[in-house]
């Protein structure tokens, strides 16, 4: 990814594409105390435009407060390099990466507290887990490793570290032939996927994890939105695997994931084994939000 054309919002500056490096004792390096964002843009008939941009700048200074990590810019700044790396890619829509680490001050435990450093890099990038399976849904194993502990990481955070736990798990899934890792926590409960929220639709109601041991995230938020449109309840418990097994319907929501059907779990087909109605419809409604057909959402749009 480091060698292509382009800029990278670095510090403030937008440097050329190759040139936006870092020192290889880089702190967030040895030890993984980092924070990021991953946001999308898309395409829309008044041009490029940043899907609920606020609420994604507004995780990232949680995240960094949860970890204690100052950041040495503004919200309004940062939302400005955003937009900027967009435009001054050329990007109709793509996937954007805002992170903030420790430079390379110091080593040891003991961060460097003054010297955090963020960038904000912009890039295309289709459909995460494919554009097959966002049509016939895709094939998902529960992970033999456990979601973050509430006391263990911080779960609140999207902290570059707790990625580990996401890696292994999908390596594992991805080894053994699947597309996704299921996570249940560690009373054995079902978290999320790897990079992703999971909702099961059973008997017309959604349910999906409460955010005990995931993270909040901002396409479950925009779900629950639809659901509401749509008339559908949702409710927030704790949820076992077999109830996914013997659920309806079951799908993925992420920035990167968008709305992606579960055709089977533990090697059991989820319904029909096929993406079903209601989330063929959440799904379609999902995207009439993010490319701008639907006049009602207009505020979650930013054009850049
Ligand atoms: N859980 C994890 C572990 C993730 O990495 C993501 C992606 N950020 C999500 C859930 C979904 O969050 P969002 O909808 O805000 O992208």
């Amino acid at each position: 990814m480091a060698d292509r054309d382009g800029v990278i919002w670095y510090d403030g500056k937008l440097v050329p594409w190759r040139e936006a490096t870092t020192h290889v004792l880089t702190h967030t390096l040895h030890y993984g105390m980092g924070v990021f964002e991953g946001v999308r843009a898309y395409e829309t008939s008044r041009g490029s435009a940043i899907f609920r941009l606020q609420d994604h700048t507004n995780r990232l200074f949680n995240s960094a407060k949860i970890l204690g990590i100052a950041l040495p810019c503004s919200k309004e700044e940062l939302n400005e390099a955003q937009r900027a790396v967009v435009r001054e890619n050329g990007l109709k829509s793509g996937y954007l990466r805002p992170m903030a680490f420790y430079g390379s001050a110091k080593l040891g435990v003991a961060p460097p507290v003054n010297d955090v450093h963020v960038i904000v890099a912009a890039w295309p990038w289709g459909a995460y887990l494919g554009a097959e399976g966002m049509e016939k849904g895709i094939r998902v194993k529960t992970s033999s490793f456990s979601r973050h502990h509430i006391n263990v990481t911080m779960c609140k955070a999207k902290a570059n570290g707790n990625y580990m736990n996401s890696i292994l798990a999908h390596q594992e899934a991805a080894a053994d032939g699947y597309d996704e890792a299921l996570l249940l926590d560690v009373d054995g409960y079902v978290a999320e996927g790897s990079g992703e929220n999971i909702f099961v639709v059973r008997g017309g109601k959604l349910y999906t994890p409460d955010l005990t041991s995931c993270l909040d995230g901002i396409t479950r938020n925009t779900v629950f939105q639809i659901a509401q449109e749509m008339g559908v309840e949702v409710i927030e418990k704790r949820i076992t695997r077999d109830e996914i097994y013997i659920a309806d319907e079951a799908f993925f929501t992420g920035t990167a994931a968008e709305v992606t059907p579960i055709r089977e779990l533990d090697n059991r087909p989820v319904g029909i084994g096929s993406r079903g109605p209601i989330t063929a419809e959440i799904q379609k409604r999902y995207f009439d939000i993010v490319e701008g057909r639907d006049e009602r959402r207009a505020e979650w749009l930013t054009l850049v």
